[in-house]
Formats: structure tokens, sequence, C-alpha cells
């Protein structure tokens, strides 16, 4: 059998990171089968579709590198195929026409409700449509089986029953012509042939609908797999309050693919007590059985984790290659400055993420004109001589490297009488601005003498210009 699965998503919000699990799970699954992955935009609900939402989908779907083998398929654009196949019921009354009234629909509600029984349509027009003019409204209703039950057997959950008689004869298309979800499912996934059917717990009750229009019209029942839900640390379903997202937000907020996809194939699915997977590895050891039947918890500590892990791990040139973005973003020039793959080599072990890191690059390529004010109150105002004297040294220094210039600062720290520690920080701010960096001599070592001399004479100004009763205004 050739495999082929499906991310069929909505595209009425951000993609959330449920629906990305739920993508990477079925692409790994036709990637590890040899198979085809299709991408179809259900966009059928047009009322509630946007463009934005579409773009969207395909952004982030290419930003993960989950790339599909056929489509993107678009709902809007099959609806002849659509009533192609409602004619087809109708013709074959699998299907008929149902004229009740909004009105009687909700005395029948009431009136089942009243006797204690599960609301649900009564099959009144199945056999009662002769009676109607061709210019009178009408939904097409599917005509479910009432005896016996759907048995399927769920890759995640193993074997889910529902009685038929329990379901009702589902609407397939609406009065003003429109189509419903369940119909468009099972239309595109017998006509993309989809063999394997992997998507949200959300869905386990359409299955059984499904089925049974699938059957009904002689299609081949899929392989289904529900895959739970991913819940906030206090047990809720991930929503905005938990600071949920769109996927592309994480890539704006320094995130690499790679820490995401590892992250997501971990949160639910596992092999041994294994957390790092290469793609190659993810595709080979991949399988729906272990996906886990319970509810996974979004936890931000180990994506953070994860993303410091892959920072450190994938080669520095692509780390430059995604930093450039987000220097760009915060307006940095990298042209006049180090080269960038050498601050990634000094500061990856010090940053979680790539906006964290492009943060911590300001210093190197850009003249800072202020320092915080308590951070210039604790470490500058004592600094000035060890500036003066850094500075000549600096200034006569031959041999640029990590280690001449940590033997110099000793020497200074010596000279003064005062610690490493102290002469660090003092060194620190005058050259970055602010108190934290990679180690004193590294920094200084690549932002270069002539940026390190001008930060120097910078903060030796400024210190000038703000007396020391000043500072103790701070
Ligand atoms: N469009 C549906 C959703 O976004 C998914 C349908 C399916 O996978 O069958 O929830
Ligand atoms: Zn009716």
């Amino acid at each position: 059998m050739k495999i082929k699965t499906r991310f069929a998503p909505s595209p009425t919000g951000y993609l959330h990171i449920g629906s990305v699990r739920t993508a990477l799970y079925s692409w790994l699954f036709a990637c590890k089968k040899k198979g085809k992955f299709v991408l179809r935009v259900e966009d059928s609900d047009s009322e509630r579709s946007t463009k934005l939402a579409i773009e969207a989908i395909i952004e982030s779907m290419n930003w993960l590198n989950l790339s599909w083998d056929e489509g993107p398929y678009f709902q809007t654009k099959r609806l002849n195929r659509y009533n192609m196949i409602i004619n087809d019921m109708l013709h074959k009354k699998i299907a008929y026409k149902c004229y009740c009234s909004k009105e009687r629909l909700r005395n029948l509600r009431k009136l089942q409700i009243a006797q204690g029984k599960k609301p649900k349509y009564d099959g009144f027009c199945k056999n009662n449509y002769e009676h109607h003019t061709n210019d009178e409204p009408y939904v097409v209703r599917f005509s479910n089986p009432q005896t016996g039950s759907i048995v399927f057997n769920d890759l995640i959950r193993g074997s889910i029953e529902f009685k038929n008689k329990e379901m009702d004869d589902l609407i397939i298309r609406r009065t003003d012509g429109s189509y419903t979800y369940n119909f468009c499912v099972v239309v595109d996934d017998f006509d993309m042939k989809i063999t394997h059917v992997i998507r949200g717990e959300d869905h386990i009750n359409n299955t059984p609908r499904q089925i049974n229009i699938l059957k009904a019209i002689g299609a081949p029942v899929p392989y289904y797999a529900h895959v739970s839900m991913i819940l906030g640390n206090d047990g809720k379903k991930l929503s905005k309050r938990h600071g949920a997202v769109g996927i592309m937000q994480y890539r704006d907020d320094g995130f690499l693919p790679e820490a995401l996809i590892n992250y997501l194939i971990r949160l639910g699915w596992s092999y041994g007590d294994q957390e790092i997977f290469s793609i190659e590895e993810m595709k080979k050891k991949f399988n729906i059985k272990a996906i886990n039947k319970s509810a996974s918890i979004f936890d931000i500590k180990k994506l953070l984790w994860f993303n410091q892990y892959y920072i450190n791990k994938l080669p520095a040139e692509y780390i430059a290659n995604n930093l450039i973005w987000h220097l760009n973003n915060q307006g940095i020039d990298t042209k006049n400055g180090p080269l960038l793959i050498d601050l990634v080599k000094i500061l990856s072990k010090r940053c979680k993420t790539l906006k964290e890191m492009a943060a911590n690059c300001c210093y190197f390529y850009n003249d800072f004109i202020e320092f915080d004010k308590n951070i210039a109150k604790k470490y500058l105002c004592s600094a000035t001589q060890t500036l003066h004297k850094m500075r000549q040294k600096l200034i006569s220094l031959n041999e640029w490297t990590p280690d001449s210039l940590n033997l110099i600062i000793k020497k200074t720290a010596d000279e003064l009488k005062i610690s490493m520690e102290n002469i660090c920080m003092q060194l620190r701010v005058a050259v970055t601005g602010i108190s934290s960096s990679p180690a004193i001599n590294i920094t200084i070592y690549t932002l270069g003498k002539l940026r390190s001399l001008a930060h120097i004479e910078q903060a030796l100004n400024f210190i000038n210009c703000h007396s020391s009763k000043e500072f103790t205004k701070y």
C-alpha cells in the first residue's frame, strides 16, 4: 500500500502548536513509510477563513521545513466536485433533501429534551420530499444507517465504537449551497487517496460519521490516529491565556525550527528516554503506536533547553545566518564590526534564544550613547584610573590576543591593587555599556582595538560629565 497522509488545517486563525505537532507526526509518518504528504487548506467555511491565515500556514510549514508532496489543495476550488458527489448521493438515495423549517426543528428539539431524549433530527423528510416546489429552500442530509455500529481501530487509542442510532442524518449541504466540514473531509480524503488520517482528538466524534459517508459512497476507509491535546501547566487547554501564540511567533522570539521540531516530537511521543533527535533519526524511529494517549503539558523551559542545545550544536555559520534576521530586526548593521560567526561562538553558551543573542551583539556593532544609571553608579564612578591605565596599555599592545589582553588586565589590577572581579566589571561596563558579557578579555579581543578604545574614551567622557556628586543622585 502506498502510504499517504495529510495535514488539513482550517485557515481561521493562527497556526498553533498543537496543529503543528499533528502536521509533524503526519509528515514523519509519510517520510518514514516513503509515502506522500498532502497539504490541504480546509477553507470551506468562507466566513471564518482568511487570506492571512492561509499565508501563515504556508509560511510556518516552510519555516519548519515540513515540505509537502502535493497541494496545497483548497476546498473552495473543489465545489464542482462536491456538487457532483451530492447529486450522485441524492440519486442513489443515500442522501435526501430536507425542507424542515427552523421552527419545526426547534419544536422537535424542545420535545425531545422534554422527553429526556438526546436531541436528534427525526428523519422526517427522508420520504416526504416530493411535496415541495423547486424554489423552496432545503438542505441535503446524509442518510445515516440507523442500526448496527461503527467500530474503528484508532492507531493510538485502540478500538472505538459508536452506535449508529446515536447519530442523526447529518446536513452535508446547507441551504445557501455551502458544504459542511464532515462532507468535504470525506470527499477530499477519498479523492486524495489518503491512507492515514492523523489529527487532533477533537475529531474523534466526527470519525464514525465520516466512515459512514465513506462507506456509502464506496470509498475506502483510511486508518485513523487521534492525537491528544496540548495543555498549559494548569491542566487547561493551551490558549492565549498561557501565552500560546501562532507558530511564527516562536521564530520572532528567537527559536530555531530544529529546536521546535525536536521539542514537539518529544511532546507526546517517546523512544526510550532519548531526547535529541535529528530529522533523519526521527524519520527512522517515529512510530504512531508510541504516541502518548494522554494529554501533554506545554513547558516553555524545556523548549528553551532544546533551543540552547541546538544553538550550540548546529554549525556556527548556520546560526549566524539565522541571527542576521534578528539583528536586522533590531536595526543592527553587521558590516562594520566583528564577523558574526565569531560572535556566535562566544555567545552561544550564554544565550537561550537568537533574540537574546542579537541583543547581546549590539555593542559589538553599535556605539551606545547612554549607560544604565544604576550600573554606571556601581561600576563607573570609581573606574577613572582603571580606564586611563588600560587605555595606555591597549594603545601600546602589539599582540592582540585574548591571552595578552588577560595579562594587561591582571597587571592593571595589580598596579591599582584592585580585585580581578572589580576591574573586569569596570571594563565590561565601559566597553559594553551593560553588566554582562562573555569573559572580558574575549569581549575586548572581539570588539577590536579601535572600538574598545573608542568605548573607553566614551566612558571616560561620561564620568567627566557626571561628577561623583551627580553619581550619588542616581
Ligand atoms: N480542518 C480540521 C481542523 O483544522 C482538520 C480536519 C481533519 O484533519 O480531518 O481541525
Ligand atoms: Zn426535514
